[in-house]
């Protein structure tokens, strides 16, 4: 099965009926680079720079930052990579960042919300990726982000380093995207003002569907009673989908439901057209969309989901389309 996997890899991600399927994949130490070209994947979906930061003693300076992402970019050398800002707090705890006692730590002083309220810890990390970048692009995205307000702030952190470093002669990227993950369902009713100021985004479908349900992702005592594949779900997926295509914003999908290949078959029939994975999913990923007719079943999910008669969840659905196909 891996020999076939390797077959596969220089083979061009595009669905039986002609769509092209962008197969990213997730990382965070340099240790995962290998993976890019062992994997095939098209570049790097989501870089998670906490990593650093979690398996360090004290806080990485500001030139550590900088020589990671540099290291990661030269490996990736022409392939896209997504460096998410730090996203630390709730179960990710950072000693030296102060540990803080939560009652509700998924839902409490983390990722962004923790980083705009020490802008230090955040410039130092923006102007680190904005120099490791120098002369090639950066695509940098910010996790937990809840409403405009917040995204505003992230944005002009950026700029303010931006023009910092142009303003003392530093050499630049060619060019900065800018993105948003997409993990709180307050997210799902401002898609288009969120679109307005990101060039990007990413569903981390882990939070989303953790905050969706009210599940913690966590506790498998409930963690297993609600499936990703349960209409509800994946109305919000294609809600998310949809306000890409209307706005002509890139969006992505880096959440492990898009390492399932059956999860990944439904997110492409929602109409997602690139998806970000653990590296070993890349495989089976791809051996399943070169046999998919997206067309057919992007038809078939939007009648079942529109359905007042529809199952609790689609998963038979699509086991039994997979294997008509
Ligand atoms: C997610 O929430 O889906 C995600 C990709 O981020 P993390 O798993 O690091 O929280
Ligand atoms: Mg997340």
């Amino acid at each position: 099965r891996q020999e076939r996997y390797r077959e596969l890899r220089d083979r061009p991600s595009v669905t039986k009926d002609g769509t092209p399927i962008h197969l990213m994949m997730n990382a965070g130490l340099l240790v995962d680079l290998p993976q890019l070209a062992e994997a095939g994947a098209q570049g790097i979906g989501l870089f998670r720079t906490e990593l650093q930061f979690l398996v360090a003693s004290t806080m990485p300076r500001m030139r550590d930052q900088e020589r990671l992402y540099a290291a990661v970019l030269d490996a990736a050398s022409e392939a896209p990579v997504t460096f998410r800002t730090l996203d630390v707090g709730g179960d990710k705890v950072v000693p030296y960042l102060g540990g803080f006692s939560e009652e509700n730590p998924a839902l409490g002083y983390r990722a962004l919300r923790l980083a705009l309220d020490r802008p230090g810890l955040m410039r130092t990390q923006l102007r680190a990726l904005l120099k490791a970048a120098a002369g090639r692009e950066l695509r940098v995205m910010f996790p937990m982000v809840t409403d405009m307000g917040e995204m505003r702030q992230a944005r002009d952190l950026l700029s303010r380093e931006i023009a910092h470093l142009t303003k003392f002669g530093h050499a630049m990227p060619t060019s900065v995207k800018i993105g948003a993950m997409i993990e709180v369902p307050a997210l799902l009713y401002q898609l288009d003002e969120l679109m307005r100021l990101v060039d990007f985004v990413s569903v981390g479908s882990n939070d989303l569907f953790q905050f969706f349900n009210a599940v913690d992702r966590g506790n498998s005592r409930v963690a297993s009673r609600f499936d990703d594949l349960s209409p509800p779900f994946l109305l919000a997926l294609k809600s998310i989908a949809d306000a890409g295509a209307r706005n002509g914003v890139g969006v992505t999908l880096c959440g492990e439901m898009a390492g399932r290949p059956l999860a990944a078959m439904a997110l492409i029939g929602l109409g997602f057209r690139s998806i970000s994975m653990a590296p070993p999913a890349i495989g089976p990923v791809k051996a399943m969309l070169l046999e998919l007719d997206a067309t057919d079943l992007s038809r078939r999910m939007e009648a079942w989901m529109a359905d007042p008669e529809r199952p609790l969840s689609l998963r038979q659905r699509l086991v039994d389309f997979a294997e008509a196909n």
